[in-house]
């Protein structure tokens, strides 16, 4: 259920409905008001509540609105919103804003890791010309190895900002700890959370909670549900960031042909399930570089509303990610391709017309 507070409300008819709710909970449940648009909501789980206690909420002056939401996750639910979520990302950092859940398709591009200047601003370049809007570069990496490079941390958040300067693009990357989000959160216009942190809880809410409310990409886990995953987005959006972005980027099975399966039917059915734009990661899904134009043309056909791709000037010598990683003229081609693709679909995926 989602409570809408009444923007009237004196502040002991707040008071009272949170004793009320308080009650109604048991105080087993944390109580969370959360600001979406111009209204505040708290979203609360279904079970606690019977006929008396609906009763009992109709009553009260500083509930302006109760939403039914039968799912477990409830805000970023279509149940909730039937409009998409329109996310604009860049518009602190002086540089050129883009905005992510349109019409057209957003492409994310740049290297797995940063590795040094030379290799990202060189990549930063390809990339722009190829016609990119966002840069995306690891300076934390989730490596399965410790023995392989591990990013250049708080050096390769420098080296974003000088690629930022240099190019005008809004930049991405990847936070694995809760005590890092405020400092990764002041350079990057997109917080990454990837895949292996997907259930990880309190970097969930912190990259909700941080005070610049930069948008978060939220990885799907190596073999999570469709369900967990619009849970993790849910522990960000309730802990007062709306601004989510999914990255379907391939699910773990059993044939070593390629990295992961790329989910496409979740596409789609995310775009029926949730407000939130979806994009696609080919890059991880397929491990292949030869994949990734195909693999990026059916996402944009299944809906997606843009892609994240591994860019290198020079895979061959690339610290991580090589084999999955295309150059800056193959993007170029991609991005060509899926404009056209997108003007020819006008939206035919846009499912918030249908509800
Ligand atoms: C990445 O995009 O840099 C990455 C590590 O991807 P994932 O979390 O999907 O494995
Ligand atoms: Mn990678």
């Amino acid at each position: 259920m989602i409570i809408t507070i009444n923007s009237q409300a004196t502040s002991e008819e707040r008071a009272h409905l949170m004793t009320l709710l308080c009650r109604i909970t048991a105080n087993q449940c944390p109580i969370m008001t959360t600001t979406i648009g111009k209204s505040e909501v708290i979203a609360l789980d279904k079970s606690k509540f019977d006929t008396r206690a609906y009763a009992a909420l109709s009553q009260q002056k500083a509930i302006e609105r109760l939403v039914p939401i039968q799912t477990a996750y409830k805000l970023v639910s279509r149940a909730f919103q039937s409009e998409n979520s329109t996310i604009v990302v860049g518009d602190s950092h002086n540089c050129n804003p883009v905005i992510v859940g349109g019409i057209e398709p957003v492409v994310i591009a740049g290297p797995c890791a940063v590795e040094n200047r030379e290799q990202l601003l060189a990549t930063a370049q390809g990339v722009q010309t190829a016609g990119a809007q966002i840069l995306r570069g690891g300076a934390f990496k989730p490596r399965t190895s410790p023995y392989q490079f591990q990013g250049l941390g708080i050096e390769g958040l420098h080296l974003l900002n000088e690629a930022r300067q240099l190019t005008g693009l809004p930049v991405i990357t990847e936070v694995m700890e809760p005590n890092l989000v405020d400092i990764v959160a002041q350079h990057a216009d997109i917080l990454q959370i990837g895949s292996r942190n997907m259930q990880n809880f309190p970097l969930l809410l912190a990259a909700g909670r941080h005070s610049l409310q930069r948008p978060v990409l939220l990885k799907r886990g190596l073999s999570s549900t469709i369900d967990e995953w619009l849970l993790a987005a849910e522990y960000i959006v309730a802990a007062g960031n709306p601004n989510v972005i999914l990255c379907e980027r391939g699910i773990r099975s059993y044939d070593p042909q390629t990295r992961n399966v790329l989910d496409l039917t979740c596409v789609p059915l995310l775009r029926e399930l949730t407000h939130l734009p979806v994009i696609v990661d080919p890059s991880h899904a397929t491990g292949r570089s030869t994949l990734v134009p195909t693999m990026s043309r059916a996402s944009i056909a299944a809906g997606a509303h843009g892609l994240i791709i591994e860019v290198h000037t020079d895979p061959s010598t690339a610290l991580c990610d090589g084999q999955q990683s295309i150059t800056p003229e193959q993007l170029q081609k991609i991005i060509s391709q899926t404009q056209r693709l997108a003007r020819m679909m006008q939206g035919d995926n846009d499912l918030s017309r249908a509800v």
